[in-house]
């Protein structure tokens, strides 16, 4: 079985800078961090730590080899991204010394995948793989139509939220992955909690509360409680969440084990400054202790 993940990748630039600029300010930053990022990178990071074959779909630029190699040595397979013209993806993140931030997101490749690419890609996915899809590129709602009609699991992270994004996917999904901010916006564009919008699986993470399961088959609602840790960087805590679930669901666990796997990796990620490289492998998720 294998994951398919239509995602972003970023180059996530941490510039750590006196203060947050002002308009028209020049200010000089002391120092430059590069880490990659993109929830879709950081979601095929996680699942192919957590044991899953992964196979992102998605695009750099000239300019992105380095993450390409990157996502490959985390266990990622990496022959479904292509190199376009277009800039790689990319976040210019300044943080001042109280830890705020400021964030300017250029999507630039992550938006430009074709059909034909994307087509490409999924026709070689078997009956029963998982196809995930987020907010950061663009061909969300070809790839459910197509991953539905192929018989593929179609999951989502609604992320970052578009309202118009969701209502494409929705007809075709399987999982719906949203926080509790999200599950808001959603019921608010349709004038339906979540769980009414008739996909049969539906979970809506809820930070250091944990993480809700609502079946639609069986009506269940399951609780998976937050593990209790020193929260230092909850970035990247949701995309590893949902890379677990989806590698657990992959390599056959039932839900609740899939969760459980999942809330142990995010709490350690939560613990851990940074992005995709720093996702924990599955040993490093079975070995710790809480
Ligand atoms: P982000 O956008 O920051 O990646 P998110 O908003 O998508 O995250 P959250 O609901 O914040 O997702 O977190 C996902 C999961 O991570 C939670 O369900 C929980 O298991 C775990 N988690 C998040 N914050 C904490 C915390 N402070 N302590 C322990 N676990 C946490």
């Amino acid at each position: 079985m294998a994951i398919w993940n239509l995602g972003s990748i970023n180059a996530d630039m941490v510039y750590a800078l006196p203060h947050l600029p002002t308009p028209g300010e020049t200010l000089a930053a002391l120092d430059l961090q590069q880490f990659l990022g993109g929830k879709g990178a950081n979601m095929s990071v996680a699942a192919a730590r957590a044991g899953s074959h992964v196979c992102h779909i998605g695009a750099v630029g000239p300019d992105g080899k380095w993450a390409v190699d990157r996502l490959m040595e985390y266990g990622v397979d990496t022959r479904y991204i292509d190199q376009i013209d277009t800039p790689t993806g990319h976040a210019i993140i300044a943080v001042d010394r109280q830890g705020e931030n400021q964030i300017i997101l250029f999507p630039g490749a992550n938006r430009e995948l074709t059909n034909d690419q994307l087509g490409l890609a999924v026709s070689q996915a078997g009956s029963g793989d998982i196809l995930v899809l987020q907010n950061e590129t663009n061909m969300q709602g070809e790839a459910a139509k197509m991953g539905r009609e192929l018989g593929l699991r179609v999951c989502y992270a609604a992320a970052p939220f578009d309202a118009e994004a969701v209502q494409a996917v929705l007809p075709f999904l399987d999982l719906l992955f949203l926080n509790e901010v999200e599950a808001q916006q959603l019921e608010h564009a349709t004038g339906k909690p979540a769980t009414e919008l008739g996909v049969s699986d539906v979970i809506i993470t809820l930070g250091a509360k944990g993480a809700r399961h609502f079946s639609m088959g069986t009506g269940e609602i399951l609780d998976i409680p937050a593990l209790p840790v020193t929260a230092v960087d909850t970035t990247g805590a949701g995309d590893t969440f949902t890379g677990y679930v989806l590698s657990g669901l992959d390599r056959g666990l039932p839900m609740p084990q899939a969760m459980m796997l999942a809330t142990r990796a995010a709490a350690l990620m939560v613990t851990r400054p940074g992005t995709a490289d720093v996702i924990p492998d599955l040993k490093e998720t079975q070995d710790a202790q809480f």
